[in-house]
């Protein structure tokens, strides 16, 4: 027998360094994982550096090294692929940013880069698109909302550069920053141009739009401005169903993630309820992730929160969400016909509060699998395991070739 489908599932940022507060335990030692530590037992455990050993991986270029494409290769800065996340269709060309609804006050300094934190802003980036007009630039643009005060906007058009600077002075107190080539080329400057254009417009929409004035009403920060960053052009995807042979989805909160699954061409699945934070319906994820096994035959799964939990330094949240995403993952420890990978993207080690090269966890259960003797899924246990060390870029051959899809390499 062999198993046709992949349940691949991200715990982002879950592995960690010893904590004191654990009696030097890891998090993920410290906590109690029954289904985590079942999986574990009934596959093959290893530890991974997901790009490669001591090279400290994003959340964006640990993905893309996961799924088998080359970040030295396709990564071109977060901007584009947060830009397909938020609802873009991003075609190789294009140039993608990232933007945060903002608030200046009367002098027209920023007195609050989030924007009071704002929720809904769908409305907004509406009369933004509808509104704004770069046609006289020969630009054509794209503007979406991303979660809360988070927006994308990407620019379609001839002769257009990346290296620009961001408008964002990165604090409060002082005014939006021009935005400038950072080079003498003349598509730089065009990139400048249009980015001052599309936010001088923004801000006459914003100023007077109903959403603002019902904030001020109700004495809440208006979002009257757009911080715009992280330029940067959408490159080439070799499909994924192309590369493997596999049809695939993704599930994720985060639209950094979902934007890599869309780029690399697996369909984005929305659930509601997910947040990204340890306040997400994780229940509402398993169940999507189950129903979309049965139309798919790879399913990435990205689960956030113990990422933020270590960002955050708590090592008491990042424990207990721990707990929670294992009661959550039991509908999905033995599904028939299917591979599961358990894996982080990246250490996030409370001690730290970012993310570290440490390798990572991974565990690969499922017919046709070796089991090995390690029984608990953390930093410590699964390096005693029959994968032992492997780099992010071998999971995806390795799955093939469980599958029996592996191409032969000579005679
Ligand atoms: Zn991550
Ligand atoms: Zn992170």
């Amino acid at each position: 027998m062999t198993a046709h489908k992949i349940l691949f599932l991200v715990l982002d940022g879950i592995s960690d360094r010893p904590c004191p507060e654990l009696g030097n335990r890891t998090p993920l030692q410290a906590a109690v994982t029954p289904i985590l530590d079942g999986i574990a037992a009934e596959g093959a455990c290893g530890i991974m550096d997901t790009i490669a050993p001591g090279i400290r991986p994003g959340s964006d270029t640990a993905h893309l090294s996961l799924l088998g494409y080359e970040p030295e290769k396709y990564y071109t800065g977060r901007g584009p692929l947060e830009a397909e996340g938020c609802g873009i269709h991003m075609e190789p060309g294009m140039i993608g940013f990232r933007c945060n609804y903002a608030t200046l006050d009367d002098q027209g300094r920023v007195v609050d880069r989030r924007a009071g934190r704002i929720h809904g802003t769908e409305p907004l980036s509406q009369a933004i698109q509808e509104g704004v007009d770069l046609s006289p630039l020969g630009v054509e643009f794209f503007f979406r909302s991303g979660a809360g005060h988070r927006a994308a906007l990407a620019f379609r058009g001839e002769g257009l550069g990346v290296a620009v600077t961001s408008n964002d002075p990165k604090k409060e107190g002082v005014p939006p920053l021009p935005f400038e080539a950072r080079s003498g080329d003349e598509a730089d400057r065009m990139t400048a141009r249009a980015l001052a254009a599309f936010v001088a417009q923004a801000e006459e929409i914003l100023r007077d739009h109903p959403v603002n004035a019902s904030r001020r009403a109700e004495g809440l920060l208006p979002a009257n401005t757009v911080l715009v960053r992280g330029a940067g052009k959408m490159g080439y995807f070799e499909p994924f169903s192309t590369k493997y042979g596999l049809s695939g989805k993704v599930i994720s909160a985060a639209a950094l993630i979902s934007g890599i699954g869309t780029a690399v061409g697996l369909t984005r699945v929305d659930v509601p309820g997910i947040t990204g934070s340890v306040d997400s319906d994780l229940g509402a994820k398993v169940r999507a992730a189950r129903e979309a096994l049965s139309s798919a035959d790879f399913v990435l799964v990205n689960i956030k929160g113990a990422d933020e939990a270590g960002h955050d330094g708590n090592v008491r949240e990042k424990v207990a969400f721990i707990e929670k995403i294992d009661l959550a993952l039991a509908p999905l420890a033995r599904l028939p016909d299917t591979l599961i990978v358990v894996c982080a993207d990246h250490s996030t080690p409370c001690s730290v509060k970012d993310h570290s090269a440490d390798p990572v966890p991974v565990v690969i259960a499922g017919e046709g699998v070796r089991v090995d003797r390690v029984t608990s899924f953390n930093e410590i246990s699964c390096a005693e395991g029959g994968l032992h060390r492997i780099r992010g870029s071998s999971l995806m051959p390795i799955l093939l070739d469980l599958l029996n899809r592996s191409p032969k390499y000579g005679a």
